[in-house]
């Protein structure tokens, strides 16, 4: 499918991008910003949510930086490995992002602001105009969403990045711009309940980078992916814990692709360590206790069923390396 033409912006400075997306905006014209175009690229060739233009990040000076506390947008996944100094649940969990040739181009940027995924929305305008759309790529039909239909405008399309799990639980930090300025969002409280909106960023800002505590270089963590084929595929569930050696209050637990939204599990955490830490009992309480805390939607490649079943498989995994 051919895709619908569009301007492409190329800024070389952070100042130079803000200025773009602020005469865009004055002129009331519509963009998405582009990194390595792994996921935007794909939804414009299949014409969903198309904007008249593009601001590439790609020349932006100083993004793609790569430290043990700072990671930059515009740092290639492929890059992110324990030899330039990442943290190593990191460098696990880019690693587990789609295929060798996909990292090469994908972004930290581009992963933490992946679009929200559906069956009914990711397909080509044709398949989609068959259905009749859906709210969330609506072509003036008024269409209804197709996974929990009556439910107002709320899109439940599933977010399915693997990094930001990890981030949270090393309590990073994210660095928005904009033409208002710059502000700092917790990764934990970067996502916003609805798979339209997926974030915080307000028109016109994007994510500059994104920070660690030095702190977080004491924890030690392990991710864990559900997915159909491990050569590349999105993750169906995924389960990110991180602590620090024999301090069992440490404990972070995060979790991807069940909802709109990755999330925390400070609650289940607390509620476990609250009745006496008890090892191998708690690992598997608290596994239980997040297994019921999420509800994912029937709009992914696996049930929503066997996906929860298997949210207490992977935090058993995840957390177990605490035990040894
Ligand atoms: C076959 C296939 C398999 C995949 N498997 C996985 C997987 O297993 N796990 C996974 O996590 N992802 C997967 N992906 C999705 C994608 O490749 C990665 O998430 C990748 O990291 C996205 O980065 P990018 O730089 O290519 O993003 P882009 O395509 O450039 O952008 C993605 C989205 O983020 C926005 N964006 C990009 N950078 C910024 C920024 N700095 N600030 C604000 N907005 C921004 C764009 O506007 C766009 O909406 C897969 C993709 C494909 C095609
Ligand atoms: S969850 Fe509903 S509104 Fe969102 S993309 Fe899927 S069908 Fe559309």
């Amino acid at each position: 499918m051919l895709m619908t033409p569009f301007k492409l912006h190329h800024p070389t400075s952070v100042e130079q991008a803000c200025e773009i997306a602020q005469q865009l905006m004055e002129d009331g014209q519509k963009f998405d910003w582009v990194a390595g175009g792994t996921d935007l690229i794909p939804n414009y060739k299949w014409h969903i949510n198309t904007k008249p233009h593009v601001i590439s990040l790609a020349k932006i000076q100083g993004a793609s930086v790569i430290s043990a506390t700072e990671i930059g947008c515009m740092a290639r996944l492929s890059d992110l490995t324990e030899e330039n100094g990442v943290h190593p649940l990191i460098a696990e969990a880019s690693l587990k992002v789609a295929s060798s040739l996909i990292r090469k181009n994908a972004t930290l940027g581009g992963n933490l602001c992946l679009d929200t995924r559906c069956f009914w929305y990711n397909q080509g305008e044709d398949w989609r105009r068959s259905i009749d759309w859906c709210h969330k790529a609506d072509c003036g039909t008024g269409a209804d969403c197709r996974v929990i239909p009556n439910q107002n405008t709320l899109c439940v399309a599933t977010y399915q990045g693997d990094i930001a799990p990890n981030l949270m639980v090393l309590e990073g930090m994210i660095h928005i711009v904009g033409p208002s300025g710059q502000r700092q969002v917790p990764v934990r409280d970067f996502y916003q309940l609805d798979g339209k909106k997926k974030n915080v960023l307000a028109e016109g800002e994007f994510l500059l980078k994104v920070t660690l505590p030095s702190e977080s270089q004491q924890r030690i963590g392990c991710y864990q992916k559900l997915r159909v084929r491990d050569s590349w595929d999105f993750p169906e569930a995924g389960v990110a814990a991180s602590w620090i050696t024999g301090d069992e209050k440490s404990i972070l637990i995060a979790s991807t692709a069940l909802e709109s939204i990755p999330k925390m599990h400070d609650e289940q955490v607390s509620a476990v360590l609250e009745d006496g830490w008890q090892g191998v009992e708690s690992v598997k309480t608290l596994s239980v206790a997040i297994q019921k805390s999420i509800k994912p939607v029937n709009n992914t490649t696996l049930t929503p069923r066997y996906r929860k079943k298997m949210v207490r498989v992977l935090t058993k995994r995840a957390i177990n390396g605490f035990l040894r």
